[in-house]
């Protein structure tokens, strides 16, 4: 029977054909794989390096991010007496078009020189955050503000909850702040924005405290970041340790004035933050706090 041993032998070369066939079929998506791998990549992968600054302005905030295309995004403009030391640090950077102007919220120290430099320099779009009817400040700062945004024809967009100011591949700029409704003053209704550039991750956080970090956590937003912009000048306020342990950061800035009268920042949040492993860098002993990212890691800038 050496012929039926030979079609035995031939079903069993083809049922093992088959069955290999059969086993390349999931491996045909491993074909497929590093298409789909790169596609994933491609989502991170970025070119160019993005730069950040953190303005030395005193007593308040400022931070600028310049993305390798050329694109600036402002958070928050400071007080409004160093509003021309801004203007000239813009200048110097060779700034001057903002594309996305972001009021974290209308506190003098974020918005007061905000106005001068919707005065002086082309400016793309303007958020700001939704504040409970009762919330809408009277200030001077405040009105300054929109009397230049209206002297310049510009609407202001409002910063709701999970509002992508830039979405594109690999580079995002998300405002994660919770509803406005749960938030009784205005350090808690900050927009809170998160940068993705490539693998690097940066939350600034306007002056949030604990109530609008608890929101931030209990609305399960992905607030984990390698760098953190820290919650109002380092206050005691801010900075809790679940919030601090969802954020994980490498990295913590603080923008506070030297010898500021609020005793910013607070010995405790400093000691939080240092138990948490963040390397703390401080605009009142530093000045001015440069980070650059090339989408895989940060380094500090002299
Ligand atoms: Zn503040």
């Amino acid at each position: 029977m050496p012929r039926i041993r030979r079609w035995l032998y031939i079903l069993l070369i083809c049922s093992l054909l088959l069955s290999a066939v059969s086993c390349e079929a999931p491996g045909a998506p491993s074909s497929l794989m590093p298409e789909e791998t790169a596609a994933t990549g491609a989502a991170m992968s970025v070119e160019g390096t993005l730069q950040l600054h953190f303005f030395d302005v005193g007593q308040g905030d400022a931070a600028l991010i310049q993305f390798p295309d050329g694109r600036n995004a402002l958070i928050d403009a400071g007080p409004n007496a160093s509003a021309d030391e801004l203007l000239q640090y813009l200048r110097e950077l060779g700034v001057s078009r903002i594309d996305y102007l972001i009021a974290s919220h209308p506190h003098e120290d974020h918005i007061g020189g905000m106005d001068e430099v919707v005065n002086a320099l082309a400016i793309g779009e303007i958020y700001m955050p939704r504040l409970a009817s009762d919330l809408t400040p009277t200030t001077k700062a405040y009105e300054r503000l929109l009397t230049a945004i209206q002297n310049k024809g510009l609407t202001i967009k409002r910063c709701r909850p999970l509002t992508d100011i830039i979405r594109e591949e690999g580079t995002s700029l998300q405002v994660l702040s919770s509803d406005e409704a749960v938030h009784q003053d205005l350090n808690n209704s900050s927009a809170v924005v998160k940068l993705t550039f490539g693998n690097c991750r940066v939350l600034f956080t306007g002056d949030i405290e604990a109530e609008a970090e608890t929101a931030l956590l209990e609305a399960n937003r992905d607030v984990a970041a390698d760098l953190l912009k820290v919650g109002h000048h380092g206050s005691s306020t801010s900075t809790s340790e679940a919030f601090l342990q969802a954020v994980s950061p490498r990295f913590a800035v603080i923008s506070c004035g030297r010898d500021n009268s609020y005793g910013h920042p607070n010995a405790q949040t400093l000691n939080r933050l240092k138990n948490a492993g963040a390397a703390v860098s401080r605009t009142d002993e530093e000045g001015t706090v440069r980070f650059t990212c090339n989408g895989t890691s940060f380094s500090q800038a002299a």
